[in-house]
């Protein structure tokens, strides 16, 4: 017990807060040792566990990520981009490792991620699952070896409270296949087509992005040739894949100097 792992929750209250808090508890070595939520949060001042619907843990959601943040070892972040880059700072200041999961952040936002991985661990993914992680690598390999005869297209979606687009993942999938073309997606990157668009120019890698329901994540890459497709996808089917990968970094930053890591470190299909 004296030996777990010390992880604090950042918006302990949210969609991917609440399933924090239960996958940490029901893992092995670790333990919710604080948790915060925003100043507007009805949660504040309730135990995080209650929160998640896992009882009493003795661990009372607060305001003050710094005060937070000095008493645990790993920092998750499933939050807002704003939150994200002022927990980052926090992170590195009181030498907590952090997983940063949010999406949408701008490039000022990222930066201060960055530069949190210079002082401390950080695991940095804009989809912690093991399927995504592995899809993420079979793009760029898949990318690399058919070439710019093969359109390539990613369809993704997301249920309807989902406020940033394209999302992360699609994104990241994106700038696996660029990087196995040899290409950099801000050149080639088309993430709206609407009106008279005119014929697809070659190279392009286009976006879709449909909202509704509760679906949990769907992403699929086509690579559109000739006669032929191939589609490479995946489906979350509850966001728990998600909790246990960052719950899974979180042990993984145990003992690792500062730098900016990727699950694929995490899982070790990176060096
Ligand atoms: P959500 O809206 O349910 O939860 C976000 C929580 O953050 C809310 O409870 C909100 O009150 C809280 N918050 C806002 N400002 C805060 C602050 N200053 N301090 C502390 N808490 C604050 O959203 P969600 O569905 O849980 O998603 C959160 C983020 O995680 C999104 O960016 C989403 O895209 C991303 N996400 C990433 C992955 C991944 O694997 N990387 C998976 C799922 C979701």
């Amino acid at each position: 017990m004296s030996d777990d792992v010390k992880i604090g929750i950042v918006g302990a209250a949210g969609r991917m807060g609440q399933m924090l808090v239960r996958q940490v508890t029901a893992t092995a070595g670790c333990r919710v040792a604080g948790a915060t939520e925003g100043a507007k949060s009805h949660s504040l001042g309730k135990d995080a566990g209650a929160v998640a619907g896992i009882g009493d843990l003795g661990v009372v959601i607060i305001e003050d990520p710094a005060a937070m943040i000095a008493n645990v070892d790993v920092v998750i972040d499933f939050t807002v981009p704003a939150a994200t880059a002022e927990h980052a700072r926090l992170a590195a200041q009181a030498e907590a490792a952090l997983i940063a999961g949010t999406t949408g952040l701008n490039a000022e936002q990222e930066e201060a991620v960055r530069l949190a991985a210079r002082h401390v661990a950080v695991v940095r993914a804009s989809n912690f699952s093991v399927g995504v992680t592995l899809l993420l690598a079979l793009t760029e390999q898949v990318a690399g070896i058919l070439g710019p005869d093969y359109d390539v297209e990613i369809l993704e979606m997301h249920h309807r409270h989902k406020v940033d687009a394209p999302s992360g993942t699609a994104i990241s999938l994106g700038e696996a296949a660029a990087k196995g073309r040899g290409v950099d997606l801000a050149k080639v990157r088309q993430a709206v087509r609407d009106g008279h668009t005119g014929a697809r120019p070659q190279g392009q890698i286009g976006f879709a992005t449909l909202r509704g329901g509760d679906v949990v994540g769907d992403h699929t890459v086509i690579f559109a040739g000739e006669g032929e497709r191939v589609e490479l996808g995946h489906k979350a089917a509850s966001r728990q894949v998600f909790a246990a990968g960052a719950v899974r970094a979180a042990l993984w930053t145990r003992g690792k100097p500062s730098g900016l890591y990727s699950m694929k470190h995490v899982l070790g299909f990176a060096k």
